[in-house]
């Protein structure tokens, strides 16, 4: 952390600046230019507070050199992290692997039709919401564990893996014998102590970016996950709050390319969530292969309109359909090789 003091600091100003840089856990290098005093803090920097020094006296401008998360950084792990799964999927190597389902889990045939379409479409990722965070609380919650139990079954039939979302540190146990992955919500990307407590197991976590979080938070909120040794976290970008309202979010294509530059987490794209709208889904899950997303998430349902949650933006089985042939050629056209996950079964 670099402090630059302004040229007419006080030597008091100076002297309280090295003072607190004193007490901390850092070694404190001070230049004493003909002008300007400026002071570099090294060592455990993470922990400063850059506020507390800004409104010091005399002080001109605090930086941060280091960046404030270490494990999910290319810095603690040079390579891409490659989440691996039971039955041999990958998420976060060469190939692109696809995520699709209902919002909700509505019943035994909805789901059942979905994980036999999921598969035949060559997916390996069968989703679905048993826990629903609803704006609302009059609207349809979804059917908890019961529900998981039958998309378990439907992937179990299908040979596919399961994700969805876990809301609260109690149903964490519950849900852990039916999802191979743990959806963690956008609205619960900074809910700290869930995301400990994820920490602690030893399953994938899919953890999406909050809807005004900015990309240092999300990975600063995958750093609760790893700091507890579950290196399996797998980020999503799902769209942000924006001034736009012609559609639920603006999607952040280039954070996918920020997010790949800055850690070697993978990162999935949720064009479903990002713009709420069915007709512009395939465009931006296209443009996610193309930036380099990891993954593709998106929402299907035989009877899309009828869906009991977020209908507007589900897809029909057929469109789905042909989502993945065309994302097979901009996979390849981008040198994500023959979508092996997603091989036509
Ligand atoms: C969902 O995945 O169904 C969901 C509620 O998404 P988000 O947390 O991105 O709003
Ligand atoms: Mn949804």
């Amino acid at each position: 952390m670099i402090i630059a003091m302004q040229e007419r600091a006080s030597e008091t100003d100076i002297e309280i600046v090295l003072n607190a840089l004193l007490v901390e856990d850092v070694n404190v290098h001070r230049t004493t230019g003909a002008t300007q005093t400026i002071f570099a803090a090294v060592g455990s920097t993470a922990k400063l507070d850059l506020n507390k020094y800004e409104v010091l006296p005399g002080v001109q401008k605090v930086h941060r050199i280091s960046l404030p998360y270490k494990l999910a950084g290319r810095a603690f792990h040079q390579g891409n992290t490659v989440v691996e799964f039971a039955n041999g999927a990958t998420i976060g190597g060469e190939e692109i692997a696809v995520i699709a389902g209902p919002c909700a889990i509505e019943n035994r045939e909805q789901i059942f039709t979905i994980a036999r379409c999921v598969k035949a479409a060559g997916a390996n990722f069968l989703r679905g919401g048993a826990f629903k965070p609803r704006s609302s609380p009059y609207a349809f919650q979804g059917l908890g564990i019961p529900g998981l139990k039958l998309m378990h079954e439907a992937a179990q039939e299908n040979g596919l893996l399961t994700v969805s979302e876990v809301m609260e540190i109690s149903q964490i146990e519950t849900m852990l014998p039916y999802v191979d992955c743990f959806q963690v919500g956008a609205r619960n990307m900074q809910n700290f102590n869930l995301l400990r407590e994820l920490g602690q197991i030893r399953k994938p976590v899919l953890l999406k970016r909050g809807i005004a979080a900015t990309i240092e938070e999300l990975l600063l909120s995958s750093e609760y996950i790893l700091s507890g040794g579950n290196y399996d976290v797998i980020l999503c970008e799902r769209g942000i709050r924006s001034y736009e309202q012609s559609m639920r979010n603006t999607m952040d294509i280039s954070a996918i390319p920020m997010v790949k530059k800055l850690s070697h987490l993978p990162i999935v794209a949720d064009p479903s969530h990002a713009t709420g709208r069915r007709d512009m889904v395939p465009a931006m899950a296209k443009a996610a292969v193309a930036a380099g997303a990891d993954a593709i998430l998106v929402e299907i349902h035989p009877q899309a309109d009828n869906s009991v949650s977020d209908a507007a933006q589900t897809l029909y089985l057929d469109q789905f359909e042909k989502l993945m042939d065309e994302l097979r050629i901009i996979a390849a056209a981008v040198g994500r090789g023959d979508m092996r996950n997603c091989a036509v079964a």
